[in-house]
């Protein structure tokens, strides 16, 4: 990591690590599917990539716990060396870089200077204001000051995770430090949220591609990119058809836990949480946490650690029936799923019933 001023195209940067156009090639495809773009997009990706300058990125870390940037490093599609070393120029990360104290805050002016108007920003943390934003400084600043600083010759920022996206947990009642998230205090600059706790890494890493290639990508009320964040949980869980036919797990070790039903009623957030688990998956594409056994927290939401309850509690019946469905079974499902048990029992009797009556047709017929 330096901070000399990059001019070369990533082009340039591909060459002269000796990347083939065959890899290239195949890393464009990858990211066009994985950014659920059209087939066509990965040659624009492509011809964008090549002539494009490689942007110099800062990365700001706030009121966190680092898990973002934990998840940052183990992205794989594209890989964090990849877009390190290729596709953008990391000039400043107090928390992966070398350099500490006056040294980095140095780095940091320079970056600034020499890049200003251009560099891409990345924030994880929310910023407290209490007190005047004691609560977090560094080398004698704090965070809002930095930030403030920072942003001025920005052209764009990220906001990695949960609480720079919404506030997170530093918000969460009784909020102490007076957090607020990013967009609380920039209201000048083009601002794209990447929530999660933590966001799920390659959505991050795919983001800022995105971003060097073709912009600012299509985003939805909340800042986020639709690509990622366009559908909830509950629209591509696998457990789907269970909540549609009224089967939910009621403890984690009973028979309907055991055959991997629905975990609405042990409080999962799935249905009014937009994120890519369900499709992209964490570790390699390995898992998610419903297919671990456990209900989604609804992390990547505003307000998560207060909203909806306790995280185990069912959500509401309005909050659920307010979800849009999917198809006509979704409408279905949603009624079983607030009715709980009840509701299930009644549909159970009804497909009962139908059953019988089919059976009794057939054999008039
Ligand atoms: S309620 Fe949760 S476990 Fe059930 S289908 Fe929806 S997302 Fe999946
Ligand atoms: S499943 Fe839900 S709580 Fe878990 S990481 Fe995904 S959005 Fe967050």
């Amino acid at each position: 990591m330096t901070t000399a001023k990059r001019l070369e195209t990533i082009e340039d940067v591909l060459t002269a690590n000796g990347v083939s156009r065959r890899t290239f090639l195949k890393f464009c495809i990858s990211t066009a599917s994985f950014m659920a773009l059209a087939p066509s997009m990965s040659t624009v990706i492509a011809k964008e990539l090549l002539k494009a300058r490689r942007p110099s990125v800062i990365y700001l870390s706030f009121q966190e716990c680092t898990g973002c940037l934990e998840s940052l490093t183990r992205s794989y599609t594209p890989s964090v060396e990849n877009m390190i070393f290729n596709m953008v120029s990391l000039d400043y990360d107090d928390t992966l870089m070398a350099a500490a104290g006056k040294q980095s805050e140095e780095a940091l002016d320079t970056v600034i200077k020499e890049n200003y108007g251009h560099y891409m920003m990345v924030v994880d943390g929310a910023v407290p204001l209490g007190n005047g934003g004691v609560y977090n400084t560094q080398g004698g600043k704090s965070a809002v000051q930095i930030l403030t600083d920072s942003a001025k010759g920005a052209a764009a920022i990220v906001c990695v995770g949960t609480c720079s996206s919404f506030g997170g947990i530093p918000l969460a009642h009784p909020n102490p430090t007076g957090a607020v998230p990013v967009s609380d205090i920039i209201t000048d600059k083009p601002i794209i949220n990447v929530s999660g706790c933590p966001p799920i890494p390659a959505v991050i890493t795919s983001t800022l591609v995105h971003y060097v290639t073709l912009g600012v990508p299509a985003l939805d009320a909340h800042h986020r990119p639709l690509a990622f964040f366009g559908n909830t949980i509950h629209d591509r869980c696998y457990r789907r058809p269970f909540f549609d036919e009224g089967k939910f797990a009621k403890t984690f070790d009973d028979e309907g836990a055991r055959n991997g039903w629905c975990l609405y009623e042990l409080g999962c957030k799935g249905p009014t949480t937009y994120n890519a688990c369900a499709t992209t998956k964490w570790n390699e594409g390995t898992s998610f946490p419903i297919e671990s056994g456990h209900p989604c927290l609804g992390c990547s939401e505003p307000n998560f650690w207060d909203r909806n309850g306790s995280f185990y509690a069912p959500l509401a019946a309005g909050l659920i029936s307010s979800v849009a469905p999917i198809g006509e079974a979704a409408g279905a499902g949603a009624a079983a799923g607030v009715g709980t048990a009840a509701l299930s029992r009644l549909r159970n009797r009804a497909k009962v019933r139908q059953r019988a009556t089919e059976k009794q047709t057939s054999k008039e017929e």
